[in-house]
């Protein structure tokens, strides 16, 4: 029975893994976009009732945020759109929110929902650091991270039940499993950090897309040198999800080129 039942989730594992059109890499992706675009909707609303919102109208931090996203979301449209591949972007309505929170911490959900946290401007310092920031996180939705982290915590820790069965049985649970799974931090208590792989993904086309949107790319090897200093003791709860090491820094340096390329022509 068991060798059945291993055999099974095999399977299950080799159907859910395609082709990811934005990273070129096979990925497990064994929860529909659609139904994680759906959850994102709910989680995101509930996450900004609980929280402080800053207005982008009174508040010049939310204001700034607003406008780097939309630069940045009209900069992935055209990116894709050049590419042929507007499908990548099926049932995105971007949000840009500001909440007030000490924490330096900032993510993206499926479907374009996207947090900073007050927190994290210090160590952004200046518009184009925010740019590195967002177009990094944003990098992780579209390349569909977050599914894939959700997939594998699917698979682990609730024997690979479709995200809908495991919302009716375990809503709690499965909630949790999400919350972490985009970085937005869950009663679970700690934070899983992203893959060096999906890392470096999310390191390369975040660079194009702040690029593109006209901030310069060079800004990121500041803001990861000042996020790295920000550790120590209590480190901010970006740098748990997004360990950073001098192979990063490596990384950031060999797309630069590429990636000025976008800055010249934006
Ligand atoms: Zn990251």
């Amino acid at each position: 029975m068991k060798k059945v039942l291993g055999l099974l989730l095999i399977t299950g594992f080799l159907a859910g893994c395609a082709l990811n059109l934005v990273t070129g890499r096979k990925q497990l992706n064994l929860v529909p976009e659609s139904e994680l675009q759906m959850m994102a909707r709910t989680e995101y609303g509930k996450f900004l009732t609980e929280n402080t919102v800053l207005s982008p109208g009174s508040n010049q931090d939310a204001a700034m945020v607003a406008r780097v996203g939309a630069k940045i979301s009209g900069a992935i449209k055209k990116y894709y759109d050049a590419k042929g591949q507007t499908s990548i972007l099926e049932g995105y309505t971007w949000e840009f929110n500001t909440v007030s929170n000490k924490e330096a911490n900032a993510w993206c959900m499926p479907g374009g929902k996207v947090v900073v946290y007050s927190g994290i401007l210090p160590i952004t310092q200046n518009e184009a650091g925010l740019a590195i920031v967002m177009g990094h996180e944003i990098a992780h939705a579209i390349a569909k991270h977050g599914n894939e982290r959700m997939s594998q915590a699917m698979v682990q820790q609730m024997g690979g039940v479709a995200l809908q069965v495991g919302l009716a049985q375990q809503p709690q649970k499965t909630q949790d499993l999400f919350l972490m799974s985009y970085g937005v931090g869950s009663q679970l208590g700690a934070m899983l950090p992203w893959s060096r792989q999906q890392e470096t993904e999310a390191d390369k086309y975040g660079l194009i897309f702040a690029a593109m949107a006209g901030y310069n790319p060079q800004e990121a090897i500041a803001f990861w040198q000042r996020m790295s200093s920000a550790g120590g003791a209590s480190p901010p709860e970006f740098l748990s999800t997004h360990p950073s090491d001098a192979n990063r820094l490596k990384k950031l340096n060999q797309f630069m080129p590429e990636a000025m390329k976008y800055y010249a022509g934006s």
